[in-house]
């Protein structure tokens, strides 16, 4: 089912916590919410879940698949919602958490004790906690507890899932585990899904589509490789993973950056130039008089890549990123002079810098 959120402002008093949020969910995408603390991520999701009220205002609506639902009530809207912190009922078993929304059914919507039953069960299976049903909260690890909150907001059928930082609570591994689970289980059941996070990888890794977040306002809603390639601003471009500035300014074609003394940090016709870690070469020498001269400070050679920090002239830190292949060709090492190489650049245009 898609989501629409339209001309959504909230304010806690003279705060502004969004201000004119716009968002379209596709039917069956994964969609991450992404931005630093504050930003409005679980505001944003309580008001679509209708935990929350927003402003009046002029075209001011949420829409699951088109109708409008602004004055459902919470149980109408049918949301499955999983927090940061399990919140599980510690008093009932797996068994007994995941069947509770179905148990206190009423009226026409009861199901019998065998349905509720074969419902669980499937549910225990998706989440793979098969033979633990009868275990309780605290005889679980933090990653399983976590899959029982999902199965418990999958079982009452929701049209769509809501997730607020549903990995927050657990450690690096367990998080990037749950994380590929909860991909292919979304693949398999293809239920629209909203979850927030702060985590950029995590977002990019995950979802369809990322919404990027900033001060209550959208910055960026697009594919993670849109995002991450097509950044349409500083804020996003430094949001989205380690970027290196440069000072400088094109002259001839070429990039010309002002450690290299072509151009002075004062000269009025400046461009600030982004260049992400893995698109600078590194060489021993300069070539046509060009490079950035800088000192290695670090290298990091654990892990799928080698990570290389570097101090300019003016002491300023580069960032360098390449495969181990060709990190082999140099072998640079902590001491070393080198001249840094900036292929490929962004420069936003100054209405977009923030
Ligand atoms: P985090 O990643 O830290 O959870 P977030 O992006 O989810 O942050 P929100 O929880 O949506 O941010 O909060 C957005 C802003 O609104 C914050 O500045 C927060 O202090 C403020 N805020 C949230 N709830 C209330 C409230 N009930 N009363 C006053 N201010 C609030």
């Amino acid at each position: 089912m898609s989501v629409e959120v339209r001309n959504i402002t909230k304010r806690f008093g003279s705060f502004t916590a969004l201000e004119n949020i716009n968002l379209t969910v596709p039917d069956g995408d994964l969609v991450a919410l992404l931005g630093p603390s504050g930003s409005g991520k679980t505001t944003l999701l309580r008001i679509i879940a209708g935990l929350e009220s927003f402003e009046s205002v002029e075209g001011a609506d949420i829409l699951f698949k088109g109708a409008s639902v602004v004055g459902n009530r919470i149980g109408e809207r049918r949301v499955g919602f999983v927090f940061q912190h399990y919140a599980l009922f510690r008093h009932h078993t797996v068994y007994g958490n995941i069947a509770f929304g179905l148990k206190v059914r009423r009226g026409r919507n009861r199901i019998s004790r065998k349905e509720i039953r074969e419902r669980v069960m499937n549910l225990i299976h998706l989440v793979q906690l098969d033979g633990l049903e009868s275990r309780y909260p605290d005889q679980l690890s933090g990653g399983q507890r976590q899959r029982v909150a999902l199965a418990r907001a999958l079982a009452i059928e929701p049209r769509f899932l809501l997730l607020d930082e549903p990995f927050g609570a657990l450690d690096a591994r367990v998080r990037q585990n749950l994380r590929r689970w909860l991909r292919r289980m979304h693949d398999e059941i293809k239920l629209t899904s909203i979850f927030v996070t702060h985590d950029q990888e995590e977002a990019l890794e995950l979802a369809d589509r990322v919404v990027v977040m900033n001060r209550g306002r959208v910055e960026q809603e697009g594919t993670p490789a849109e995002v991450f390639h097509k950044p349409k601003n500083e804020f996003v471009m430094d949001f989205l993973g380690n970027v290196n500035l440069f000072h400088g300014r094109v002259e001839s074609g070429r990039v010309l950056i002002d450690q290299s003394g072509v151009v002075s940090r004062d000269d009025s016709n400046q461009k600030r130039f982004f260049v992400r870690p893995h698109e600078i070469d590194l060489l021993p020498d300069n070539v046509d008089g060009l490079g950035l001269p800088a000192k290695i400070s670090r290298v990091q050679l654990a892990g799928s890549i080698a990570k290389i920090e570097l101090i300019d002239i003016v002491n300023k830190e580069i960032f360098v990123e390449m495969s181990h292949e060709k990190y082999s060709i140099y072998k640079f090492e902590s001491g070393d002079n080198v001249y840094v190489f900036p292929k490929n650049s962004i420069i936003f245009p100054e209405d977009y810098s923030i």
